[in-house]
């Protein structure tokens, strides 16, 4: 391949994530990926330390995801769902049904997690319909949260790094409260709930749901905050009327040492959003997941059905290599092995604590974080990762991984030496 011209071709036409099409940041080639290595054009192989935004837990290119994917190919691609069922969708809800938490038994498969969130809102909505109560339509949600790209679920994004400014006026306006103050480790504290507590006080008349990342606030901050504000958050929500939706997007399928975060509280939410992971990272897919008692109040009224239908609803693709991508990750002692991570990580992280230019190092489950004091340039950042052969990508004042489980401990070591290096040499 000519990939001087093909560098041009992307230059000029390609938008990528959260760039400029007119001054793009650079962009490496790459030529394939197996296991945790990413190989570029050039030859040069990478190792992964982001499981390309939160998805490829097993690593890349896995003969089992591979053999589902191309098993299913054999039978059909796609099919559609409206009026059609098949095995792959029907073996997966068996799957997830044997994992979820608690009553969550009803389940709407959908694209991606911006659209996963987009349903559970909508469900949120229509539940209240449903009830009669029409006039709870808008969202509670906490600061420093990510929810996807999409209408809706920007609009219970942080307002600030969710850019609510650009589009002001034309978002939908949703009530905010401060995150949790308390971090994972810490002692908990009522306090932290206060703001939660105020605004559901005044306008739970208002409020169709509370919507937030379990545990751990992904791309609007990476902070990771007490169990006990998780409970606290549902127990309030069941007092004054509110649904919980808890957006497992990132955190789902073991990275934060459960497999879904929400069990460090033992918290059942009334709808649950999954994606990234769910298919190993093979494929755009996500599932929306509620409980039969808001399944049977939406289709107890008028219209009686759930008003959402997307074209590549069930894909048997993404559900094969979901299905196999769930039995790979069951089939060996994830929990040991994302433990074992976690405490490499936190050892050979937690140094930096010290070093005057970071302002503090967090570590949970297969997750480790160095915030910066000052933001990060990511360009010039990110080639110097590329140079000593591995895959980080920093935004604002983070420098984070998080790894494929398949990592082995020299390979995070390889992690946490370059990111070491590089902040020295800053
Ligand atoms: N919610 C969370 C917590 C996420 O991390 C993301 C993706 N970063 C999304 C929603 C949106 O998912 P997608 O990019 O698949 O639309």
């Amino acid at each position: 391949m000519n990939s001087k011209k093909n560098i041009q071709t992307d230059k000029a036409h390609l938008w990528h994530p959260y760039t400029s099409m007119t001054k793009p940041l650079p962009v490496y080639p790459v030529k394939s990926a197996k296991g945790v290595y990413i190989e570029l054009e050039n030859g040069k192989k990478l190792i992964d330390g982001m499981s390309s935004w939160w998805c490829a837990i097993h690593g890349y290119n896995h003969p089992v995801l591979n053999r589902a994917i191309t098993e299913q190919l054999e039978k059909m691609a796609h099919v559609m769902f409206g009026g059609f069922t098949h095995e792959s969708a029907i073996q997966l809800a068996e799957k997830l049904l044997s994992i979820l938490p608690g009553n969550l038994n009803k389940i709407f498969y959908c694209d991606s997690g911006s659209v996963t969130v987009e349903v559970a809102m909508k469900m949120a909505i229509q539940y209240w319909y449903a009830k009669g109560l029409e006039e709870k339509k808008q969202f509670l949600t906490i600061r420093s949260g990510y929810h996807g790209d999409t209408w809706h679920a920007m609009s219970v994004c942080d307002p600030e790094t969710g850019m609510h400014s650009i589009y002001k006026g034309a978002l939908p306006q949703q009530f905010f409260i401060p995150s949790p103050t308390l971090q994972f480790h810490e002692e908990w504290n009522e306090k932290d709930a206060l703001h939660l507590i105020q605004v559901l006080e005044k306008n739970h008349k208002k409020i169709a749901a509370l919507i937030l990342e379990p545990i751990v606030q992904g791309a609007g901050g990476m902070k990771f905050y007490l169990p006990e504000y998780l409970k606290k958050a549902k127990q309030l929500c069941e007092t004054y009327n509110v649904l919980l939706i808890c957006d497992e997007i990132a955190t789902g399928f073991g990275r934060t040492g459960e497999l879904f975060a929400c069990n460090h509280a033992s918290v059942i939410p009334d709808i649950i959003c999954l994606g990234k992971a769910l298919t190993g990272g093979y494929l755009s897919f996500a599932a929306t997941i509620t409980n039969e008692h808001i399944a049977e109040t939406i289709s107890g009224k008028e219209p009686g059905v759930f008003m959402h239908g997307p074209t590549f609803m069930g894909n048997p693709l993404a559900c094969a290599v979901s299905f196999a991508s769930i039995d790979l990750l069951l089939a060996y002692n994830w929990k040991q092995k994302i433990k074992e991570i976690e405490i490499q990580l936190a050892r050979e992280l937690n140094p930096l604590k010290t070093n005057n230019k970071v302002a503090d190092v967090r570590t949970l489950g297969a997750i480790g974080v160095v915030e910066m004091k000052e933001p990060v340039d990511v360009a010039s950042v990110q080639k110097k990762f590329v140079e000593k052969g591995v895959w980080i990508r920093p935004f604002g004042k983070l420098i984070y991984v998080m790894p494929p489980y398949i990592i082995k401990p020299d390979e995070i070591s390889q992690l946490t030496d370059a990111i070491k290096q590089i902040i020295s040499d800053l």
